[in-house]
């Protein structure tokens, strides 16, 4: 989508730290991080939420996994543990309407999120 933030890194129209990228998704550091590491795995096909992906799209979503699982060990969090998480829709935190699964690590979680 032209005027999407998450399109627009992806085309890297606008700046951002990207750690990893290949055909089908961009990785990049959170502006404003949650934790010592806060990651952003996007696909680079614009969906606007969860709700938009569609079984097609399983291998997609595989390939955002095992990005962000490849991410967390160069970030050396495979033993320490990390969360992956994305939120969908407005009400569970999701402010930027493109898909994307936050990395989080470097710190301790709570459970339940808050
Ligand atoms: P959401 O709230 O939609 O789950 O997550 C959106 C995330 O995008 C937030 O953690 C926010 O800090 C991050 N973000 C928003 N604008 C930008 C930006 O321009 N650059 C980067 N790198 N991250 C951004
Ligand atoms: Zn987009």
């Amino acid at each position: 989508m032209a005027d999407c933030l998450f399109c627009r890194i992806a085309r890297k129209e606008i700046p951002a730290n990207i750690l990893y990228e290949d055909r089908l998704v961009t990785a990049f550091a959170d502006i404003h991080p949650q934790a010592p590491v806060h990651v952003l795995i996007i696909p680079k096909a614009h969906f606007d939420t969860l709700n938009d992906v569609t079984a097609e799209e399983q291998q997609l979503l595989g390939h955002i996994v095992l990005a962000a699982t490849r991410v967390a060990g160069e970030q050396g969090l495979r033993d320490q543990g990390y969360r992956l998480v994305a939120n969908c829709q407005a009400s569970a935190g999701q402010s930027v309407f493109h898909v994307h699964f936050h990395l989080l690590g470097g710190r301790n979680f709570q459970w339940p999120p808050g």
